[in-house]
């Protein structure tokens, strides 16, 4: 039998007793509508990042262009990830009361 663990919570998950929840995230910065007239510089950018992702000491950098991380969640976890899946700040959301 293969035991899981939740990756918010540590909590164990049995695979063939609970559900589990895999979440992927994947995360690519991208620049649309590159002019062909302009003078490339925001061209070359990409390049250079694209050079450094394959550069070990360019590894940050690297995280900040793409990212592809996996999750397994258990069902109490996956209920609160799905409320706020991007982690926002409750305290930003917009408050109506204001009057
Ligand atoms: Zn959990």
């Amino acid at each position: 039998m293969i035991h899981y663990s939740c990756d918010r919570c540590q909590r164990r998950i049995d695979s063939k007793e609970d559900i589990r929840y895999i979440v992927r995230i994947e995360v690519q910065a991208t620049i649309d509508s590159v002019d062909p007239d302009d003078d490339g510089d925001h061209l070359m950018e990409i390049e250079e990042v694209l050079e450094c992702l394959e550069d070990a000491d360019c590894q940050e950098l690297g995280e900040d262009v793409y990212q592809n991380r996996r999750f397994d969640l258990c069902q109490s976890c996956y209920q609160e990830y799905k409320k706020n899946p991007l982690a926002m700040d409750a305290q930003v959301s917009f408050d109506f009361s204001d009057n």
